[in-house]
């Protein structure tokens, strides 16, 4: 197959499950069901067809507007659509056809709803969550059987030793255990809700589908960035000190960095502290 060929293929897919995700973000902090109703305008309540509903298309042909009530739809639709279509280009591009792949464009899809999700409602709906550490645990059920990944038993990065259980489970109960003592630790130095349990169970989620390593870099990768971030909306007067920035969506940028880039920064680290080479 030609490469701009599983490019196309790998866009479609995204742009789709993209479409899906807008309905997720809408509906999940609303307690709301993802099957019923169909898909609605909120304004005039009319229920879509087919041919409103077309990933991108619709959006541009009718001008960022309800066809029926001429009420303005957010950007956010084409932006959720378009950048899971891309982040599936990514995902295919890194990996080519197999079970990674699948396995990272789902859990990716989750991340891009979570994202959205906190960074308007300051919520992580525990559907999602869940979803993610599902996908983990059913991709080293495959790839137990298949061998395509090495997760059992378990290499604990930088020490040589193993531990006997998959990689899923060690990642789930490591990560979400650091994200357990950093939300009690923070709870009594603060006395207040710094990290909540919807980053607990996202940080589990994390462990559960990337090395551990590469999760453990995530974490590190969301402090960073939300710190920049953070300095940076002080500085501009955009925030004071006691504002809220919701840590979900940096833990995302923080994961996606690490599923594409982790192995080059883990390598570029390890060779700057003079590790390189084993
Ligand atoms: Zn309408």
């Amino acid at each position: 197959m030609p490469e701009w060929l599983g490019d196309l293929i790998a866009f479609v897919y995204g742009i789709v499950v993209g479409s899906f995700l807008n309905v997720c973000i809408w509906r999940l902090p609303r307690d709301e069901s993802l099957i019923r109703p169909g898909s609605h305008c909120p304004s005039c309540d009319r229920l879509l067809r087919a041919w409103d509903l077309v990933p991108l298309f619709s959006f541009l042909v009718q001008r960022r507007k309800c066809r029926y009530c001429g009420a303005p739809i957010s950007w956010r639709y084409f932006g959720v659509e378009l950048l899971t279509g891309l982040y599936f280009v990514l995902t295919y591009h890194a990996f080519g056809w197999g079970i990674d792949t699948l396995a990272y464009a789902l859990f990716g899809a989750s991340l891009i709803a979570v994202f959205f999700i906190d960074i308007e409602h300051w919520i992580i709906p525990d559907q999602l969550s869940l979803a993610g550490i599902a996908i983990g645990l059913a991709r080293d059920g495959v790839g137990l059987a298949d061998g395509s990944r090495s997760a059992y038993p378990l290499p604990i990065p930088w020490t040589g030793w193993h531990l006997p259980v998959p990689q899923s489970v060690a990642g789930i109960l490591i990560c979400g255990g650091v994200f357990c003592a950093i939300a009690a630790l923070s709870y009594y130095v603060f006395k207040k809700e710094g990290i909540g349990g919807g980053d607990i169970k996202l940080a589990a989620a994390v462990g559960a589908n990337l090395a551990l390593d590469r999760a453990l870099l995530s974490f590190f990768l969301a402090v960073a960035l939300g710190s920049a971030i953070g300095i940076g909306l002080i500085l501009a007067r955009r925030k004071t000190r006691k504002d809220y920035v919701p840590f979900g969506p940096m833990m995302v940028a923080g994961a996606v960095l690490s599923i594409f880039y982790g192995g080059r920064l883990i390598e570029m680290w390890r060779n700057y502290v003079g590790l390189g080479g084993n």
